[in-house]
C-alpha cells in the first residue's frame, strides 16, 4: 500500500526535519515511485535556484540592499543599534549576495589602505635580502 507523500513532506525530507519513521517511509516511497522521485528531484532544483527561499525574493527584487556608505559606516560600528540590527540582518540572515560583496570589497579596500606601508616595507626587505642571498653566478 502506497502512502501520500505530500511536497510538504519532501521539504521537510530535504531539510532533514523530519522523523526516522517518517524519512524511512519516504525512502520506501522514493525506492517504488518514479513520479516522486522526479518531484523530490524538480523540488531540489527549485531550491537550487533559490527560487522559494525568502532570501532569493530579497535578493531578485532587492529590496533593501544597503548604500555603500552605510556598508561602510557598519563596519566602523557607527551606526544606531536599529540600523546596525538590520545590517546584519540583511548580512546574516538574508545572505543578500550583492551586499556581501560589496562589504568584502570595501574590507579589501581597507587592509589594503592599513597594509599599504607595511606591504612596501616587507617587500623592500624581500628584495634586498634575496639580492644578499643569492649565489653569485657562474660564467
Ligand atoms: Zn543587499
Amino acid at each position: 500500500m502506497s502512502v501520500l507523500i505530500t511536497r510538504e513532506m519532501l521539504a521537510g525530507y530535504l531539510d532533514d526535519a523530519l522523523g526516522e519513521s517518517d524519512i524511512a517511509q519516504i525512502e520506501q516511497e522514493l525506492r517504488k515511485s518514479e513520479p516522486l522521485r522526479q518531484q523530490l528531484q524538480k523540488l531540489m532544483q527549485e531550491r537550487d535556484r533559490g527560487e522559494h527561499s525568502v532570501g532569493a525574493i530579497w535578493r531578485r527584487q532587492r529590496l533593501s540592499c544597503l548604500p555603500r556608505e552605510q556598508l561602510g559606516s557598519f563596519l566602523l560600528g557607527v551606526l544606531d543599534d536599529d540600523v546596525q540590527d538590520y545590517v546584519q540582518f540583511h548580512l546574516k540572515t538574508i545572505g543578500c549576495a550583492y551586499c556581501l560583496a560589496n562589504l568584502a570589497d570595501m574590507q579589501t579596500q581597507q587592509q589594503d589602505a592599513d597594509g599599504q606601508v607595511k606591504k612596501r616595507r616587507k617587500k623592500y626587505y624581500q628584495s634586498s635580502a634575496g639580492l644578499l642571498q643569492s649565489p653569485p653566478k657562474k660564467k
